[in-house]
């Protein structure tokens, strides 16, 4: 059974292989087929990334999550918390900075 390919928008997006815009966010919605007919969608399939230059295919159902950005400023030596470049001990932990 050939999962159907949806084409999740129509914007061209840069394969990681090829470097080119030749890949397109598509879903592969699987059906289930009588006589080649598709009936119904058995579940929503998962949203790929798939090049049609080289044929890859990179699953985008859980992009990975942004890194955290981390605050900038001084911070205590012993507990990693931010604080105040004028303060002479760490007001989390108590250690002298
Ligand atoms: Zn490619
Ligand atoms: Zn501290």
């Amino acid at each position: 059974m050939q999962p159907k390919k949806v084409p999740v928008d129509g914007q061209a997006r840069t394969c990681p292989q090829c470097g080119l815009a030749t890949a397109r966010l598509v879903r592969l919605d699987n059906y289930l087929s009588l006589f080649f007919i598709p009936l119904f969608p058995i579940k929503k399939g998962r949203i790929v990334l798939a090049c049609k230059q080289c044929g890859g295919v990179w699953d985008q159902t859980t992009p990975a999550a942004p890194p955290e950005p981390r605050p900038i400023g001084p911070r205590c030596p012993n507990c990693d918390q931010i604080v105040e470049p004028s303060h002479r001990f760490c007001p989390h932990c108590g250690q002298r900075l």
